[in-house]
């Protein structure tokens, strides 16, 4: 091609190019990083720091290695300078589980995989790993050293001033058993249940015989504790029926979790529960007492719950303050008799009080106040001028109930008969006259006072703070074990690791701000 022709072609190539819709260039893609998953790679992990100094995981570690863990040493066989299996060491265990308590982690299995990835729980075990078994016997093996380490718990904070026994708030509260309603069975049918598990256990031969795959042990061993745990159901309906006074058909004992009881919750449901009491003291809301109980009554509690604040600490409080539930006239007594002062609100324990006679119907009009007493003659006139007279009395811790009745025929002739005693076909109307003790009358004289009322206006705060911490912060609301022994442990870690938050919030931040100022 000569020049010429080269020429003209560039000009039909112009040409062409001038002629052809305009196309736009497409817009470059924006450039990112690319996720490389094929590698393999190394880290440096510094075990110290994975956690910061104000870790409060730092605190519990350091809490725990300056108390005696006798009891949780004594079992471990292993020694120095023999061979066999090293256990963990239970002041890492008992770390372990104070650190997953605070965190709401109340299961073994949780706490295992948390050690392969969390960093206060790597911290803790220092990257090693902890089975899950080994965590939930740990948690249930050592009532005795659990008991013994909440009262040493109890002593360093007694001893940097955050514990004052002057006034103690005492309070129960229902937390859900590990069972469910519909697990209820009446005798006759858990007979049945046993007598289906017991055929279930023959069916399973000598364990001895063959060597036991892991599955097959697992099937055995939940065959067996469930045969344990239906005769003990058997056991726990014959309490139910002398306690309750129940016929057969009443009584019921559940299959999932036989020491349970269904309790009232305080959203007004029915649920199985256990009844936990927890007594707090004033100055800094600390635990000096824990219990657990079956019976879903209050009052009954109040006396031990003392005891234990003077077996925790050495001394009995100077002051108790309670709600209603605990203010029987048995309690007033108790108190009295034991030097400690004891401020709550006294229920009305009078057959004739205003409440029990609107509940029999009884007009206003007919209430005992109505009714005038001469005390000469000791008798009761009633607003319609008919005479009661004493009909024996009846003797109750802190009061003596008087009785006086109207004659049947005055009463049945009475033009105010519905209104004053309905229901009562066959007898006259009658009135109780409740005299109280000493005790009981400078009681219920204190209590109203204005120091007494405000003194109880406190109790709400100080007594549900420690329940509530609990059951939202530490996610004690339902038990993860079954039994009354293993249900009483997992109060008393939730209690420790409750006082020990409250050390580390009032003692040992405080110590380590000042070291850093
Ligand atoms: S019913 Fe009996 S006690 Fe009541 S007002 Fe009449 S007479 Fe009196």
């Amino acid at each position: 091609m000569n020049e010429r022709e080269a020429g003209s072609e560039a000009l039909l190539g112009l040409e062409a190019m001038a002629a052809a819709p305009v196309v736009s260039a497409a817009p470059a893609r924006p450039r990112v990083k690319p996720v490389d998953r094929s590698q393999l790679t190394w880290q440096m992990l510094d075990v110290e720091r994975r956690i910061e100094p104000e870790h409060p995981a730092r605190a519990i570690w350091e809490l725990v290695g300056r108390l005696k863990l006798d009891g949780f040493y004594a079992p471990i066989e292993a020694v120095e300078g023999t061979a066999g299996r090293t256990p963990w060491d239970p002041r890492l265990l008992v770390s372990l589980w104070i650190h997953a308590y605070s965190r709401g982690i109340s299961s073994a299995r949780e706490i295992a995989r948390r050690c392969s990835y969390e960093p206060a729980f790597q911290w803790l075990c220092g990257l090693g790993e902890i089975n899950h078994h080994t965590l939930s016997d740990f948690r249930v093996d050592h009532d005795a050293g659990l008991r013994e380490l909440f009262v040493q718990v109890l002593g360093v904070l007694s001893s940097e001033g955050l514990v004052s026994l002057e006034r103690v708030m005492h309070d129960g509260s229902r937390i859900k058993a590990c069972a469910g309603a519909d697990s209820f069975r009446r005798e006759e049918r858990l007979k049945e249940h046993l007598e289906a598990a017991r055929k279930q256990v023959e069916a399973m031969g000598d364990a001895r015989q063959e060597e036991p795959t892991r599955k097959r042990a697992a099937q055995e061993r939940a065959v067996r504790e469930r045969q344990q745990r239906l005769e003990q159901a058997l056991e726990e309906v014959q309490k139910v029926r002398e306690a309750k006074r129940a016929d057969k058909e009443q009584a019921r004992a559940s299959q999932s979790d036989p020491q349970a009881r269904i309790m009232k919750q305080s959203d007004g449901g029915y649920a199985p529960s256990y009844n936990v009491q927890l007594s707090t003291e004033a100055s800094n809301r600390v635990i000096v007492g824990a219990g657990v109980s079956q019976s879903g009554s209050d009052f009954v509690h109040l006396i031990g719950a003392v005891a234990q604040v003077e077996a925790n600490l050495g001394k009995k409080p100077a002051q108790v303050v309670v709600d209603g539930g605990f203010t029987s006239r048995e309690n007033i007594m108790a108190m009295a008799e034991q030097g400690v002062d004891m401020i709550g609100s006294l229920p009305e324990a009078n057959p004739s009080s205003a409440g029990q006679q609107r509940q029999r119907g009884v007009s206003e009009k007919f209430y005992l106040d109505k009714f005038s007493y001469d005390a000469q003659q000791d008798i009761y006139r009633c607003p319609a001028g008919a005479s009661l007279t004493a009909k024996g009395r009846e003797f109750c811790p802190g009061v003596v109930l008087h009785k006086y009745v109207a004659k049947a025929e005055v009463c049945a002739a009475c033009q105010f008969r519905s209104e004053c005693c309905p229901g009562n076909q066959h007898h006259g109307r009658s009135v109780v006259r409740a005299v109280h003790s000493l005790e009981v009358r400078q009681f219920a004289e204190k209590m109203q006072t204005e120091e007494a009322k405000a003194i109880y206006r406190q109790r709400g705060a100080v007594a549900e703070f420690p329940n509530a911490w609990i059951k939202e912060k530490l996610g004690l609301r339902q038990f993860r074990l079954r039994g009354l022994v293993k249900v009483r442990l997992e109060v008393l870690w939730a209690a420790l690791t409750y006082n020990i938050q409250q050390w580390i919030r009032l003692s040992w931040r405080a110590r380590l701000a000042a070291a850093s100022n």
